[in-house]
């Protein structure tokens, strides 16, 4: 069959929305038409290309990005038991195996089942279904979400409860969940602390909403575009500071000079720039989660050991906010229904031909998290 999709083809190329060939799905497979996909930062970091390694471009282009999306199973392949045609499902890009000893500890998004997932061919037999004019492609964390429709792994798809809007429910199955999940799991907040979030896309809009969920008692939201500021403060941020430098006395003051209890990194690209300036406003016995990714091959960062032999100060890592998807995943759809979580403020829609817009203005901060509406009914 068909379906209109955005494709790169190589290093820094624009998105170029074609018709591709989709295969219909093998055992263990199903065909996911896409309601809507969100425009993560990890799609951009492949389309510029930032964090592929040099040499490594055939391996990843012509490729069909995506991987925060939700839709409809509109068939399924032999042996698939956990959906049905009509079913409501996010992706997943931690298809989780289930049995490994991360899953079996509650720790999905580190399985070690999704050690290929970045790689060329389908989860389940390493082929290729989707072609362009008959070149194989490869699909963003084997989901393609950018996309009418994909074939993916039945593992790679989460059920959904039919209620929840598609718009809202993709964005838990990346940045919402990745955000929260670093104020509330990984930062581990608590009611009282003073927090900081630096960048206030997708990612650090959900930290503040976090962040304030369990009981900030403030929250320093910084980033260079006004938009962002504003929104963070909309969604429970504080204060708002452009930079850290310029966040510095804020927190001074918010702290008796002591430094922020939680640093949250979730921008763009986290340079070693914003990771020493964020380490410097960590206080003692703080914890500093670095959420955002750095460009691929960055020369190793040098860090101050005193600060943590002396100081107690913790730098922890942030996948998928540290949480599990498959309980995650209900957890937060749950908080949304409730009004705990507000998703829909942070979503501004675009048709899945107007990729290029939806990227610039996200990249311009225009908007808080770009959705594409990829399935044209
Ligand atoms: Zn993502
Ligand atoms: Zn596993």
């Amino acid at each position: 069959m068909k379906a209109q999709a955005a494709v790169v083809t190589g290093r820094d190329e624009p998105w170029r929305v074609v018709e591709i060939d989709v295969a219909p799905p093998a055992a263990g497979e199903v065909l996911v038409e896409w309601h809507a996909a969100g425009l993560c930062h990890s799609d951009e970091h492949f389309r510029s290309g930032d964090r592929v390694a040099p040499g490594a471009e055939s391996a990843l282009y012509p490729m069909v990005g995506g991987h925060e999306a939700a839709g409809i199973v509109a068939e399924v392949g032999a042996g698939v038991t956990t959906v049905a045609p009509g079913d409501h499902v996010v992706a997943s890009f931690s298809p989780i195996c289930g049995r490994c000893r991360y899953c079996a500890s509650g720790r999905g998004a580190l399985c070690n089942g999704n050690k290929d997932f970045m790689l060329r061919g389908q989860l389940v037999d390493g082929a290729h279904r989707h072609h362009l004019d008959g070149e194989p492609l490869y699909l963003m964390a084997k989901l393609g979400t950018f996309a009418e429709r994909t074939v993916v792994a039945e593992r790679s798809v989460i059920p959904i409860p039919e209620d929840v809007p598609f718009a809202a429910a993709a964005l838990v199955s990346c940045g919402v969940a990745t955000g929260w999940g670093s104020a509330v799991e990984r930062a581990e907040t608590r009611p009282g602390d003073v927090v900081v979030v630096v960048g206030c896309g997708g990612l650090g809009i959900s930290a503040v909403q976090g962040a304030r969920s369990v009981g900030a008692r403030e929250i320093v939201a910084v980033d260079p575009l006004p938009l962002r500021r504003d929104g963070a403060k909309s969604f429970g941020a504080t204060r708002t500071a452009a930079s850290v430098d310029e966040a510095r006395g804020i927190i001074a003051d918010l702290t008796d000079g002591q430094g922020a209890d939680r640093v949250i990194l979730t921008p763009s690209v986290v340079t070693p720039e914003i990771l020493h300036a964020g380490l410097d406003v960590t206080g003692k016995d703080a914890v500093l989660v670095v959420t955002g990714m750095g460009p691929f091959g960055e020369a190793p960062v040098p860090l101050d050991i005193g600060a943590f032999a002396l100081l107690n100060k913790q730098i922890r890592g942030c996948l998928f906010g540290g949480m599990d998807p498959r309980t995650a995943t209900p957890r937060l759809l749950d908080l949304y229904r409730a009004g705990v979580l507000d998703i829909d403020s942070m979503i501004t829609r675009y048709p899945l031909s107007d990729i290029g817009t939806a990227l610039a203005d996200q990249l311009e901060g225009r908007n808080l998290r770009a959705v594409l509406e990829c399935h044209g009914g």
